[in-house]
Protein backbone atom coordinates (compact mmCIF):
# COMPACT_ATOMS: atom_id res chain seq x y z
CA UNK A 1 0.00 0.00 0.00
CA UNK A 2 2.65 2.44 0.82
CA UNK A 3 4.11 2.39 -3.13
CA UNK A 4 3.33 3.85 -6.42
CA UNK A 5 0.47 2.13 -7.59
CA UNK A 6 -0.93 1.10 -3.95
CA UNK A 7 -1.35 4.97 -3.81
CA UNK A 8 -3.27 5.40 -6.88
CA UNK A 9 -5.25 2.42 -6.16
CA UNK A 10 -6.48 3.30 -2.51
CA UNK A 11 -7.31 6.63 -3.98
CA UNK A 12 -9.56 5.42 -6.58
CA UNK A 13 -11.28 2.51 -4.63
CA UNK A 14 -12.16 5.33 -1.82
CA UNK A 15 -13.63 6.99 -4.26
CA UNK A 16 -15.68 4.15 -5.42
CA UNK A 17 -16.75 3.57 -1.52
CA UNK A 18 -14.83 0.86 -0.91
CA UNK A 19 -13.26 0.43 2.72
CA UNK A 20 -9.70 -0.62 1.75
CA UNK A 21 -7.20 -2.12 4.08
CA UNK A 22 -3.32 -1.80 3.14
CA UNK A 23 -0.20 -3.39 3.85
CA UNK A 24 2.79 -1.81 5.03
CA UNK A 25 5.85 -2.93 6.33
CA UNK A 26 7.35 -1.98 9.58
CA UNK A 27 10.45 0.34 9.07
CA UNK A 28 11.90 2.43 11.77
CA UNK A 29 11.56 5.51 9.39
CA UNK A 30 7.99 6.59 7.98
CA UNK A 31 7.26 4.84 4.94
CA UNK A 32 3.55 6.34 4.27
CA UNK A 33 4.87 10.15 2.65
CA UNK A 34 2.76 8.44 -0.62
CA UNK A 35 -0.86 7.95 1.37
CA UNK A 36 -0.59 10.81 3.99
CA UNK A 37 -3.56 13.04 2.15
CA UNK A 38 -5.57 9.53 2.23
CA UNK A 39 -4.70 8.46 5.46
CA UNK A 40 -7.12 9.46 8.59
CA UNK A 41 -5.97 9.40 12.00
CA UNK A 42 -7.10 5.77 13.38
CA UNK A 43 -8.60 7.10 16.29
CA UNK A 44 -11.24 8.94 14.17
CA UNK A 45 -14.64 6.98 13.96
CA UNK A 46 -15.14 4.99 10.87
CA UNK A 47 -12.07 5.25 9.29
CA UNK A 48 -12.18 3.62 5.62
CA UNK A 49 -9.05 3.55 4.95
CA UNK A 50 -6.91 0.74 7.56
CA UNK A 51 -3.50 -0.06 7.58
CA UNK A 52 -1.94 -3.34 8.76
CA UNK A 53 2.01 -4.24 9.75
CA UNK A 54 2.20 -6.85 6.68
CA UNK A 55 5.06 -8.42 4.78
CA UNK A 56 4.73 -11.30 2.25
CA UNK A 57 7.14 -13.03 3.28
CA UNK A 58 5.18 -13.75 6.46
CA UNK A 59 2.16 -16.00 5.41
CA UNK A 60 0.88 -16.12 9.19
CA UNK A 61 0.62 -12.40 9.21
CA UNK A 62 -0.96 -12.40 5.97
CA UNK A 63 -3.86 -15.37 6.90
CA UNK A 64 -4.67 -13.18 9.64
CA UNK A 65 -4.91 -10.12 7.96
CA UNK A 66 -6.84 -11.59 5.54
CA UNK A 67 -9.29 -13.33 7.87
CA UNK A 68 -9.57 -9.82 10.05
CA UNK A 69 -10.11 -8.09 6.98
CA UNK A 70 -12.77 -10.69 4.68
CA UNK A 71 -11.97 -8.61 1.53
CA UNK A 72 -13.68 -9.16 -1.34
CA UNK A 73 -10.95 -8.42 -3.50
CA UNK A 74 -7.16 -8.36 -3.23
CA UNK A 75 -5.05 -6.88 -5.47
CA UNK A 76 -1.37 -8.19 -4.49
CA UNK A 77 0.70 -4.83 -5.43
CA UNK A 78 3.41 -5.87 -3.06
CA UNK A 79 6.95 -6.92 -4.26
CA UNK A 80 10.49 -6.28 -4.45
CA UNK A 81 10.14 -4.15 -7.77
CA UNK A 82 13.51 -2.75 -9.05
CA UNK A 83 15.07 -5.22 -11.62
CA UNK A 84 18.87 -4.14 -11.15
CA UNK A 85 18.09 -4.60 -7.10
CA UNK A 86 17.10 -8.48 -7.71
CA UNK A 87 20.11 -8.93 -9.05
CA UNK A 88 21.85 -7.94 -5.59
CA UNK A 89 18.99 -9.99 -3.30
CA UNK A 90 17.71 -12.27 -5.65
CA UNK A 91 16.34 -14.83 -2.44
CA UNK A 92 14.56 -12.49 -0.71
CA UNK A 93 12.99 -11.19 -4.68
CA UNK A 94 12.12 -14.62 -4.97
CA UNK A 95 10.37 -14.68 -1.52
CA UNK A 96 8.18 -11.90 -1.62
CA UNK A 97 7.47 -11.86 -5.36
CA UNK A 98 6.99 -15.60 -6.22
CA UNK A 99 6.08 -17.31 -2.89
CA UNK A 100 4.34 -13.94 -2.13
CA UNK A 101 1.53 -14.10 -4.02
CA UNK A 102 1.36 -18.24 -3.22
CA UNK A 103 0.86 -17.11 0.45
CA UNK A 104 -2.31 -14.66 -0.40
CA UNK A 105 -3.85 -17.60 -2.83
CA UNK A 106 -3.15 -20.05 0.09
CA UNK A 107 -4.75 -17.60 2.43
CA UNK A 108 -7.91 -17.52 0.56
CA UNK A 109 -8.05 -20.93 0.28
CA UNK A 110 -7.65 -21.72 3.86
CA UNK A 111 -10.43 -19.53 4.84
CA UNK A 112 -12.82 -20.80 2.43
CA UNK A 113 -12.72 -17.69 0.55
CA UNK A 114 -12.71 -18.84 -2.84
CA UNK A 115 -16.40 -17.49 -3.60
CA UNK A 116 -15.94 -14.60 -2.54
CA UNK A 117 -12.83 -12.64 -2.89
CA UNK A 118 -11.57 -11.71 -6.24
CA UNK A 119 -7.56 -11.94 -6.54
CA UNK A 120 -5.12 -9.70 -8.72
CA UNK A 121 -1.70 -9.78 -9.47
CA UNK A 122 0.58 -7.84 -10.92
CA UNK A 123 2.43 -8.87 -13.16
CA UNK A 124 4.65 -7.29 -15.58
CA UNK A 125 5.96 -6.79 -19.03
CA UNK A 126 9.59 -7.68 -17.23
CA UNK A 127 8.08 -10.87 -18.35
CA UNK A 128 8.96 -10.61 -22.03
CA UNK A 129 12.55 -9.49 -21.20
CA UNK A 130 14.42 -10.44 -24.28
CA UNK A 131 11.42 -10.16 -26.53
CA UNK A 132 10.16 -12.79 -28.27
CA UNK A 133 7.96 -10.49 -30.89
CA UNK A 134 6.83 -7.16 -30.97
CA UNK A 135 4.36 -5.84 -29.61
CA UNK A 136 4.04 -7.56 -26.88
CA UNK A 137 0.30 -9.19 -25.84
CA UNK A 138 -1.01 -11.83 -23.41
CA UNK A 139 -0.12 -14.52 -26.46
CA UNK A 140 3.69 -13.40 -26.37
CA UNK A 141 5.83 -15.90 -25.39
CA UNK A 142 7.65 -14.78 -21.65
CA UNK A 143 11.78 -14.24 -21.70
CA UNK A 144 12.46 -12.99 -17.99
CA UNK A 145 15.72 -11.61 -18.06
CA UNK A 146 16.21 -10.69 -14.48
CA UNK A 147 15.58 -12.62 -10.83
CA UNK A 148 12.84 -10.41 -10.63
CA UNK A 149 10.92 -11.04 -14.09
CA UNK A 150 11.99 -15.13 -12.99
CA UNK A 151 9.83 -14.60 -9.39
CA UNK A 152 6.83 -12.27 -11.19
CA UNK A 153 6.81 -15.66 -13.95
CA UNK A 154 6.15 -17.30 -10.95
CA UNK A 155 3.40 -15.36 -9.39
CA UNK A 156 1.71 -14.94 -12.76
CA UNK A 157 1.56 -19.09 -13.40
CA UNK A 158 0.59 -19.79 -9.67
CA UNK A 159 -2.42 -17.26 -10.70
CA UNK A 160 -3.73 -18.96 -13.63
CA UNK A 161 -3.15 -22.15 -11.78
CA UNK A 162 -5.25 -21.28 -8.71
CA UNK A 163 -7.80 -20.16 -11.31
CA UNK A 164 -8.08 -23.40 -13.06
CA UNK A 165 -7.48 -25.44 -10.48
CA UNK A 166 -9.81 -24.26 -7.94
CA UNK A 167 -12.29 -22.05 -9.78
CA UNK A 168 -11.49 -18.65 -8.15
CA UNK A 169 -11.50 -15.33 -9.72
CA UNK A 170 -7.91 -14.83 -10.01
CA UNK A 171 -6.58 -12.50 -12.50
CA UNK A 172 -2.99 -11.40 -13.44
CA UNK A 173 -2.46 -7.57 -15.55
CA UNK A 174 0.81 -7.52 -17.42
CA UNK A 175 1.46 -3.95 -16.62
CA UNK A 176 3.91 -2.09 -18.76
CA UNK A 177 6.15 0.37 -16.90
CA UNK A 178 3.68 3.11 -15.22
CA UNK A 179 5.17 5.82 -13.51
CA UNK A 180 3.83 9.55 -12.10
CA UNK A 181 5.38 11.94 -9.19
CA UNK A 182 4.62 9.59 -6.66
CA UNK A 183 7.43 7.04 -8.89
CA UNK A 184 10.19 5.48 -6.29
CA UNK A 185 13.45 7.89 -7.51
CA UNK A 186 15.33 5.12 -8.59
CA UNK A 187 13.60 4.45 -10.80
CA UNK A 188 14.95 5.86 -14.36
CA UNK A 189 12.36 8.60 -15.13
CA UNK A 190 11.74 9.52 -11.64
CA UNK A 191 15.48 9.73 -11.11
CA UNK A 192 15.69 11.90 -14.46
CA UNK A 193 13.05 14.08 -13.35
CA UNK A 194 14.17 14.96 -10.27
CA UNK A 195 17.83 15.48 -11.70
CA UNK A 196 16.72 17.49 -13.90
CA UNK A 197 14.95 19.98 -11.98
CA UNK A 198 17.73 19.64 -9.33
CA UNK A 199 20.07 21.09 -12.31
CA UNK A 200 17.68 23.42 -13.32
CA UNK A 201 17.66 24.84 -10.06
CA UNK A 202 21.66 24.69 -9.10
CA UNK A 203 21.36 22.25 -6.91
CA UNK A 204 23.16 19.26 -8.78
CA UNK A 205 25.76 19.54 -11.38
CA UNK A 206 25.70 16.21 -13.31
CA UNK A 207 23.24 12.93 -13.94
CA UNK A 208 25.05 9.73 -13.83
CA UNK A 209 22.85 6.89 -16.07
CA UNK A 210 23.13 3.75 -17.68
CA UNK A 211 22.01 2.43 -20.59
CA UNK A 212 20.38 5.16 -22.98
CA UNK A 213 19.59 2.60 -25.67
CA UNK A 214 16.90 0.94 -23.55
CA UNK A 215 13.24 1.82 -24.77
CA UNK A 216 9.86 1.00 -22.66
CA UNK A 217 6.55 1.42 -23.51
CA UNK A 218 5.63 4.18 -20.30
CA UNK A 219 2.26 5.23 -19.27
CA UNK A 220 0.72 6.80 -16.09
CA UNK A 221 -0.30 4.77 -12.94
CA UNK A 222 -3.04 6.44 -12.46
CA UNK A 223 -4.88 5.36 -15.61
CA UNK A 224 -3.02 2.18 -15.05
CA UNK A 225 -4.83 1.82 -11.27
CA UNK A 226 -8.07 1.98 -13.01
CA UNK A 227 -7.22 -0.96 -15.23
CA UNK A 228 -6.57 -3.26 -12.38
CA UNK A 229 -9.98 -2.48 -11.12
CA UNK A 230 -11.79 -3.30 -13.77
CA UNK A 231 -10.00 -6.77 -14.55
CA UNK A 232 -11.73 -7.74 -11.10
CA UNK A 233 -14.84 -6.37 -12.06
CA UNK A 234 -15.34 -8.29 -15.18
CA UNK A 235 -17.87 -11.77 -14.20
CA UNK A 236 -14.95 -14.05 -15.76
CA UNK A 237 -11.46 -13.62 -14.24
CA UNK A 238 -8.67 -13.38 -16.99
CA UNK A 239 -5.30 -12.05 -17.88
CA UNK A 240 -4.57 -8.32 -19.35
CA UNK A 241 -1.99 -6.41 -20.89
CA UNK A 242 -1.95 -2.62 -19.66
CA UNK A 243 -0.10 -0.62 -21.44
CA UNK A 244 0.48 2.55 -24.23
CA UNK A 245 1.65 0.54 -27.50
CA UNK A 246 4.51 3.57 -27.81
CA UNK A 247 7.69 3.47 -27.07
CA UNK A 248 10.96 5.79 -26.16
CA UNK A 249 14.23 5.64 -25.35
CA UNK A 250 16.11 6.26 -21.90
CA UNK A 251 17.82 9.08 -24.70
CA UNK A 252 14.68 10.70 -25.75
CA UNK A 253 12.91 10.62 -22.09
CA UNK A 254 16.17 12.67 -20.73
CA UNK A 255 15.90 14.69 -23.37
CA UNK A 256 12.21 15.74 -22.76
CA UNK A 257 12.96 16.11 -18.90
CA UNK A 258 15.27 18.76 -19.32
CA UNK A 259 13.55 20.60 -21.89
CA UNK A 260 10.62 20.65 -19.50
CA UNK A 261 13.19 21.86 -16.59
CA UNK A 262 14.36 24.77 -18.89
CA UNK A 263 17.25 23.74 -20.36
CA UNK A 264 18.22 22.21 -24.19
CA UNK A 265 20.08 18.62 -23.81
CA UNK A 266 22.06 17.08 -26.98
CA UNK A 267 23.98 13.85 -26.76
CA UNK A 268 27.36 13.41 -28.14
CA UNK A 269 29.67 10.45 -28.65
CA UNK A 270 28.82 6.97 -28.24
CA UNK A 271 28.75 3.92 -25.43
CA UNK A 272 30.16 4.70 -22.46
CA UNK A 273 31.67 7.99 -23.40
CA UNK A 274 28.34 9.68 -24.56
CA UNK A 275 27.24 12.65 -23.43
CA UNK A 276 24.24 15.05 -22.94
CA UNK A 277 25.19 18.46 -23.03
CA UNK A 278 23.86 21.72 -22.33
CA UNK A 279 23.36 23.47 -25.80
CA UNK A 280 23.57 27.19 -24.71
CA UNK A 281 26.47 26.44 -22.24
CA UNK A 282 28.16 23.32 -23.41
CA UNK A 283 28.08 22.89 -20.05
CA UNK A 284 28.17 18.17 -19.42
CA UNK A 285 25.34 17.69 -18.03
CA UNK A 286 24.51 13.49 -18.40
CA UNK A 287 27.36 11.34 -17.90
CA UNK A 288 27.22 6.74 -18.29
CA UNK A 289 28.14 5.30 -15.04
CA UNK A 290 28.28 1.29 -16.35
CA UNK A 291 27.56 0.76 -12.57
CA UNK A 292 24.06 1.02 -13.98
CA UNK A 293 24.26 -1.99 -16.70
CA UNK A 294 22.42 -4.72 -15.77
CA UNK A 295 23.84 -7.73 -15.85
CA UNK A 296 21.24 -8.66 -18.49
CA UNK A 297 19.20 -6.02 -19.86
CA UNK A 298 15.77 -5.99 -21.76
CA UNK A 299 16.11 -3.90 -24.29
CA UNK A 300 12.62 -3.13 -25.98
CA UNK A 301 9.46 -2.96 -24.59
CA UNK A 302 6.15 -2.14 -26.56
CA UNK A 303 2.99 -2.95 -25.50
CA UNK A 304 -0.43 -4.35 -27.41
CA UNK A 305 -3.20 -3.99 -25.22
CA UNK A 306 -5.96 -4.31 -27.59
CA UNK A 307 -7.64 -6.92 -25.48
CA UNK A 308 -7.88 -4.82 -22.20
CA UNK A 309 -9.30 -2.20 -24.75
CA UNK A 310 -11.90 -4.54 -26.27
CA UNK A 311 -13.40 -6.18 -22.94
CA UNK A 312 -12.77 -3.78 -20.00
CA UNK A 313 -13.20 -0.37 -22.25
CA UNK A 314 -9.54 0.50 -21.27
CA UNK A 315 -7.56 2.91 -22.50
CA UNK A 316 -4.65 5.11 -21.67
CA UNK A 317 -4.97 8.51 -22.48
CA UNK A 318 -1.98 10.34 -21.19
CA UNK A 319 0.69 10.40 -23.39
CA UNK A 320 4.78 9.54 -22.36
CA UNK A 321 5.26 13.34 -23.40
CA UNK A 322 3.01 14.51 -21.02
CA UNK A 323 3.66 12.18 -18.71
CA UNK A 324 7.78 13.84 -18.23
CA UNK A 325 6.03 17.12 -18.31
CA UNK A 326 4.01 16.26 -15.29
CA UNK A 327 7.01 14.73 -13.20
CA UNK A 328 9.24 17.51 -14.01
CA UNK A 329 6.91 19.99 -12.92
CA UNK A 330 6.12 18.05 -9.76
CA UNK A 331 9.62 17.60 -8.77
CA UNK A 332 10.09 21.33 -9.51
CA UNK A 333 7.57 22.16 -7.49
CA UNK A 334 8.82 19.77 -4.69
CA UNK A 335 12.07 21.45 -4.23
CA UNK A 336 11.14 24.88 -4.64
CA UNK A 337 9.13 24.06 -1.42
CA UNK A 338 12.36 22.59 0.36
CA UNK A 339 14.16 26.06 -0.81
CA UNK A 340 11.55 28.35 0.90
CA UNK A 341 11.30 25.81 3.56
P1 LIG B 1 12.48 -1.50 -15.35
O1 LIG B 1 12.03 -1.46 -16.77
O2 LIG B 1 11.48 -2.13 -14.44
O3 LIG B 1 13.84 -2.06 -15.16
O4 LIG B 1 12.47 0.06 -14.87
P2 LIG B 1 13.66 1.11 -14.62
O5 LIG B 1 13.02 2.45 -14.62
O6 LIG B 1 14.45 0.73 -13.41
O7 LIG B 1 14.62 0.95 -15.89
C1 LIG B 1 14.15 1.19 -17.20
C2 LIG B 1 15.31 1.09 -18.18
O8 LIG B 1 16.17 2.21 -17.99
C3 LIG B 1 16.18 -0.16 -18.02
O9 LIG B 1 16.44 -0.70 -19.30
C4 LIG B 1 17.47 0.37 -17.42
O10 LIG B 1 18.63 -0.37 -17.80
C5 LIG B 1 17.51 1.76 -18.04
N1 LIG B 1 18.36 2.70 -17.28
C6 LIG B 1 19.36 3.45 -17.79
N2 LIG B 1 19.95 4.16 -16.83
C7 LIG B 1 19.32 3.85 -15.66
C8 LIG B 1 19.50 4.28 -14.31
O11 LIG B 1 20.38 5.08 -14.00
N3 LIG B 1 18.63 3.76 -13.38
C9 LIG B 1 17.65 2.86 -13.72
N4 LIG B 1 16.83 2.41 -12.78
N5 LIG B 1 17.48 2.43 -14.99
C10 LIG B 1 18.30 2.92 -15.95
Amino acid sequence: MTGQDGAYLARLLLEKGYEVHGLKRRSSSFNTGRIEDIYQDPHEPDPRLILHYGDMTDATNLIRIVQESRPHEIYNLAAQSHVQVSFETPEYTANADAIGPLRLLEAIRILGLEEETRFYQASTSELYGLVQEAPQSETTPFYPRSPYGVAKLYGYWITVNYREAYGMHASNGILFNHESPLRGETFVTRKITRAAAAIALGRQDKLYLGNLDAQRDWGHAREYAEGMWRMLQRDEPDDYVLATGVTTSVRDFTRWAFEDAGIALVFTGEGVDEKGVCAKTGRELVEVDPRYFRPAEVELLIGDASKARDRLGWEPRLGVRELAREMVAADLEIMRDDTIA
